[in-house]
């Protein structure tokens, strides 16, 4: 494995980076890709189109932009796309964010069709938290949803983090009204005797999605009032927990968590920024303006610059995203920054 980070200068990193309604941001989603081998109905339908536009972070750019990050106090990097696993390089990348001082936790958010054949090399490169999308345990829907007969190799691959103790292990499912709205009893056989989290997120619209997202969207309270029923009973939130409200039962070693961004002050408890495969800083995943930052990473000499615009920047991050009113920001899909 990949020398950890928690060094003497890596452990009095400064605070986390936070902005005017003292919101803390530890956690940075960095795309490292805008491809993708699946083409989610509610994503990428038609697949990944390449548009001949420039290419994505190279390693060098994307250390010194780790380094950035870590030196304002986040310590979590996690690793999205497109499909990050698309990335020949990515065993390398996953070294070099695990090593820069200040970064405890490296995560990885993967369609999963890699993992059978790529797990054990990111593993001793140092990662630690591991995402996989599953928007359904049975094959036939799960082909329908994302293209692609791959289910039984993710499974495999979901085995195969739990033999090597991956720290964290979280699966992720959009809920989708008539497609996978009526799993849950499936889902609870699947957490009894599995220590992992399954996330259900609220389809979210994009700039592409629009009628689907009438068709499909379903409001998660649909899931949680089916939970509470069955004798699941919500977890008091960690200090540094993310936007999922997270559900257990006693029978049971796995967990469900619930994340729904059109809930009254889901943006209340923000606490990631993020970076698109090109450079640009995102603060918000719906946001309306992107702030470039590679310009800056071509070199060692421009580290203070960059420290300075990330900072500057955050002061502008806003209170809320307007999803209610209807506001998708820059994004056509979510591919085209990583959800
Ligand atoms: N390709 C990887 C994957 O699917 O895990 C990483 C990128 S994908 C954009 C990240 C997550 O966003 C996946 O869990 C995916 O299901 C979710 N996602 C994509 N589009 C979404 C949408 N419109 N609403 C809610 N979640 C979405
Ligand atoms: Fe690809 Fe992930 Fe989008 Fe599915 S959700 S099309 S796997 S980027």
């Amino acid at each position: 494995m990949a020398h950890r980070a928690d060094t003497a200068a890596g452990s009095a990193a400064a605070p986390p980076l936070s902005d005017g309604f003292g919101r803390r941001f530890p956690y940075l989603r960095l795309s490292l890709t805008e491809a993708c081998n699946f083409s989610c109905s509610y994503c990428l339908p038609d697949g990944y189109q390449a548009d001949g536009r420039p290419r994505f972070l190279a390693l060098d750019e994307i250390g010194r932009l780790v380094r950035a990050f870590a030196a304002l106090g986040m310590h979590k990097i996690r690793l999205t796309g497109g499909e990050p696993s698309l990335r020949k390089d990515l065993d390398a990348i996953i070294e070099t964010v695990a090593a820069v001082p200040g970064i405890r936790k490296v995560a990885i958010t993967t369609n999963g069709t890699q993992l059978p054949r790529r797990l054990p090399g990111w593993h001793r490169a140092g990662l630690t938290a591991l995402n996989v999308s599953m928007d359904s345990l049975q094959r036939d829907r799960f082909k329908a949803i994302t293209g692609h007969d791959r289910l039984p190799e993710i499974l495999q691959g979901l085995q195969m983090a739990q033999a090597l103790e991956l720290p964290s292990v979280k699966l992720n499912a959009v809920l989708l009204r008539g497609l996978n709205d009526d799993e849950l009893p499936q889902w609870m056989d699947f957490l009894r005797e599995r220590p992992v989290s399954i996330r259900f997120i609220e389809l979210m619209r994009t700039g592409d999605n629009e009628a689907y997202f009438e068709r499909h969207h379903l409001r998660a309270d649909v899931i949680i009032a089916q939970l509470l029923a069955a004798g699941w009973s919500e977890r008091p939130r960690g200090a540094d927990a993310g936007p999922a409200r997270e559900f257990g039962h006693p029978g049971h070693r796995g967990t469900v968590g619930i994340i729904a961004p059109y809930a009254r002050d889901f943006c209340a408890g923000c606490n990631r920024l993020r970076v698109t495969a090109r450079g640009d800083l995102r603060l918000c995943l719906f946001g309306e303006f992107g702030v470039p930052l590679r310009p800056l990473l071509q070199s060692d000499d421009d580290f203070d610059a960059l420290l300075a615009r990330i900072t500057t920047q955050l002061g502008l991050k806003a209170a809320g995203h307007g999803l209610h009113r209807g506001q998708t920001g820059l994004i056509p899909h979510l591919a085209s920054i990583g959800g």
